[in-house]
Parts: C-alpha cells; structure tokens; sequence
C-alpha cells in the first residue's frame, strides 16, 4: 500500500455519538466519508440517554425521528422532587405546549439504540465505518489532513473531524488540558418493569435532589425497562484516594434519603461506575484541516443531560457551513473547508461553552444542604409548569440570540445568496 493508503473526502475519527452523526450530516451533503473506530465492535455501553427536542429536531432532519420515537419513550413530565422530603418542587409537562413550542419532541432512549439508528443510518447512505483503527495523530500536509495509525496505516482527507471523546488523542492539537474531574461519581442500571415496581412517576424523568447526590429515573424501550442513575460526590476523591466512589460510599451517599430513592438503588448495576468529568471550555477546535466535535472539543457534565445533544447540534451545523461551500451542485471545492470549519467553530463554540458552563451551576443547585436547599427548593416551587423562561435557551429554534442549528442553517442561506 502507499503512505496513504486510503483516501476520501472525509475522515471522521470516532465512531460515538457524535462521529456518528456528524459522518452521517456529512454524507447527507454528498461526501465520500470514511469513519474510522478504535474498538473492535460499534456500540455502546451504559444506560439510557435523553434527547431534548434541540437534538430530536436534528434526528427530525435526517428522518431518524419516529424510529427513535419508536423504540424510545416520550416521557409524559420532568419532574424534581427533594431526595429527603419526596417532595415535589417543579415539574414541566413534556407533550403539548412543549412539543409545539420547540418543535419536536422530549425522548428517552436506550443508549445502545440510539447508537444502532445512528450506525444504521450512516450504513444506510453510504458512509464506510471501519473497525479497530487506533489513530495515533493528525497533521496536515498540503492542505490535506492525513490521520497516522497504530497499525502503520494512513488516511488522507479533505478535512478530519476529531470525535475521539473526553479523552480525545487530538485535543492537544489545539489545547494543552486535561479533563477536569468533578468529585461525583455515577452508577447506572436498567430493569425490566414488572408489576412489582413501584407504579409511580413511571411515565416522567424524574429527578431527586438530594445533599451532594442526586438520583435520576425513568422508563426506556417503549416502558419495558426502568433506567436509574444515581450521581454522589465521593468522600474518597476529596482525600486524594486514585480509586474513588466504591459501593460503599453509594450506599453512605444516600441514607437520609427517602424510601423511594433508597429502593430504587437495587436497580443499579454495580460493577462500573462512571467517575464524572468535564473540561473548561476553549475557543479553538481547528488546527489546520482537522476540526473536533462532540466530547473531544466541549465535554460537559452531564446534569442538562446535553452532551450528546450537543454533539447532534454540531453535526447539523457541519452539514449546513459545508452545504453549498465545499459540496455545491458543481462539484466538491476541498479549499473551501478551511473557512468551513472555522465558520462551524465560531458558530458552535460560544453555545457549547454556555452549556458546559451552565451545566457545572445548575449541577451545584441540585446539591446544595441547609440554607442554599430550602431557598432552591422555594425557587424551584415558585416555577410554573410551562414556564419556558429557563429552557428556551437550550431547546428553542433561535431563542435568545443563540447560533441555534436553525440560525446557522439561515446564516448559510444569506451567505450562499449574497
Ligand atoms: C452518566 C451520564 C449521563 C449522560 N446523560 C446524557 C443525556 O441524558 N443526554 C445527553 O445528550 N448526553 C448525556 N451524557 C453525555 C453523552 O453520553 C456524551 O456527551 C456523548 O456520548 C459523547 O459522545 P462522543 O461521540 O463525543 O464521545 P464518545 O462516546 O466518548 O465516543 C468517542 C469514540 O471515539 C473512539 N475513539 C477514541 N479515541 C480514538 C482513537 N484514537 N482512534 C479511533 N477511535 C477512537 C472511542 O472508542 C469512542 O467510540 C451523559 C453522560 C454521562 C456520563
């Protein structure tokens, strides 16, 4: 074989949840695009995930909605009770109003599903999705990226999208951080719902709040299975121990908390635990033809439940600065990815960076004791349902000045006709 041995338009690096999707965005547009994936077999591991509608209306696009919809769960309400009371603090009902107002729809959804829509589409139209290549780095050489594996074998490409994760092996490409750890660790756990399980708030997301912890449930694969996550701050991490957030400390975590939620422990597994992590936000995600998304470029703690949103934005927004620069009715213009990629860094930087920002508040709020906790809980009770104050930001189509997918894609259009 050649030095570089494999050549295509487009060489996505990671084959998560955002590879995934922005290797699909991408040959929706008409690219020839490789992805390449370190693992042996695609999937994914862990609970369910759930998509608000800022990234169902992306899966809406590409027309993987209604089987997402399918074999998801559209849960009825968001509800936050207190972990110590069970009392109910606020709650959002997530069809009608919410529904029409951004434009799609609240859907939860098994992880390991959501990956298999994604792979099936990207099989579907075309993408080439190969196995256990490790990539080991990117450089850019006249103006084509070319990725160097383990294996000795090299890619070449137009551009090369990073979706390598929160540890991401290209980041430093374009920054010199680690992941910032959080203290918080999670257990999560599926199982079957059966006519024991307690009946309540069966149809919701429901969240307790509780000191330093918080507990997360609700119904996945069309209510055949119950999803639990419970995140605690772990007393070892805070004494320096490597090795942090064992069982035990689970258990500790949640003893003043109401029956229901110590219950609701057994549905844990619990031979993996998720230590939490996020990074401070950078500017730049472009070093010469190479370009991050998702994790690698914005990893975001996970209490907006935002990440893999996040990476759906960004694949949207790929689709959209590419769509009639580089893939235009006369053919492909390769040098036109430069200002591409930068116009898809400006436009999704600044948004990310709230997300992750706000994530780490609004994580804070949910674990607050004492005197914070009672003025929390009169804030959260003061809220109406239906009150989109806080989530338009997030959810809405264009709300407050934010590059949305759907503001970008309108910048596009003025930019294509002027
Ligand atoms: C407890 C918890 C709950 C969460 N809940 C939600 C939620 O409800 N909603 C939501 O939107 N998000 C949620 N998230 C966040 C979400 O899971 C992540 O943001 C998302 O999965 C990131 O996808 P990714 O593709 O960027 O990264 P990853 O999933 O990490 O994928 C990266 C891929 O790249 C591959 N790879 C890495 N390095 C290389 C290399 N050098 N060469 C080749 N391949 C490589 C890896 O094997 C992997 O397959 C949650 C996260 C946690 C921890």
């Amino acid at each position: 074989m050649s030095e570089h041995d494999k050549s295509t338009n487009v060489l996505v690096i990671g084959g998560g949840m955002a590879g995934l999707a922005g290797a699909l965005a991408l040959r929706e547009n008409g690219a020839n695009v490789t992805l390449v994936e370190r693992a042996p077999e695609f999937g994914e591991v862990g609970a369910g995930l759930q998509m608000a509608p800022n990234a169902s209306r992306v899966l809406k696009r590409w027309g993987l909605l209604e089987k997402a919809r399918e074999i998801g769960v559209q849960p009825k309400h968001l509800v936050f009770r207190d972990a110590i009371t069970g009392e109910e603090l606020t709650r959002q009902t997530l069809g009608g109003e919410f529904e029409e107002r951004y434009g799609a729809p609240y859907i939860v959804i098994h992880r390991s599903d959501l990956h298999r829509v994604l792979l099936e589409g990207c099989a579907a139209a075309g993408v080439t999705l190969v196995n256990d290549v490790m990539v080991e780095s990117v450089e850019t050489v006249n103006g084509r990226g070319i990725a160097h594996t383990a294996a000795g074998v090299d890619y070449e490409a137009d551009v090369v999208i990073g979706a390598d994760g929160l540890k991401s092996t290209l980041r430093p490409l374009v920054a010199n951080d680690e992941p910032v750890p959080s203290a918080y660790v999670a257990y999560r756990g599926t199982v079957p719902i059966t006519e024991d399980t307690p009946k309540a708030d069966l149809e919701d997301v429901i969240v307790y709040l509780g000191p330093n912890c918080h507990l997360v449930q609700y119904p996945l694969r069309k209510g055949e299975l119950l999803n639990t996550v419970a995140v605690f701050k772990s007393a070892s991490f805070e004494r320096g121990e490597e090795q942090y957030g064992g069982v035990d400390e689970l258990e500790a975590a949640y003893k003043e908390c109401v029956p229901a939620v110590q219950e609701a422990l057994k549905n844990l597994g619990t031979s993996m635990r998720w230590p939490m992590y996020d990074r401070d936000p950078i500017e730049n995600w472009v070093a010469g033809r190479m370009v991050l998304m998702g994790d690698a470029a914005h990893p975001m703690l996970q209490y907006l439940a935002q990440g893999a949103c996040q990476a759906l934005e960004d694949a949207a927004v790929l689709q959209d600065v590419s769509n009639g620069t580089v893939f235009t009715a006369d053919g492909v213009r390769p040098e036109a990815w430069d200002s591409a990629i930068r116009e898809f860094n400006n436009v999704r930087a600044g948004r990310t960076a709230r997300v992750q920002r706000t994530a780490r508040i609004w994580g804070e709020s949910w674990h607050v004791s004492g005197l914070a906790r009672t003025l929390r809980n009169l804030l959260f009770k003061s809220r109406k349902d239906n009150d989109f104050q806080y989530n338009d930001w997030l959810y809405g189509q264009s709300g407050d000045g934010v590059p949305s997918v759907e503001a970008a894609h309108a910048r596009q259009a003025e930019r294509i006709s002027a």
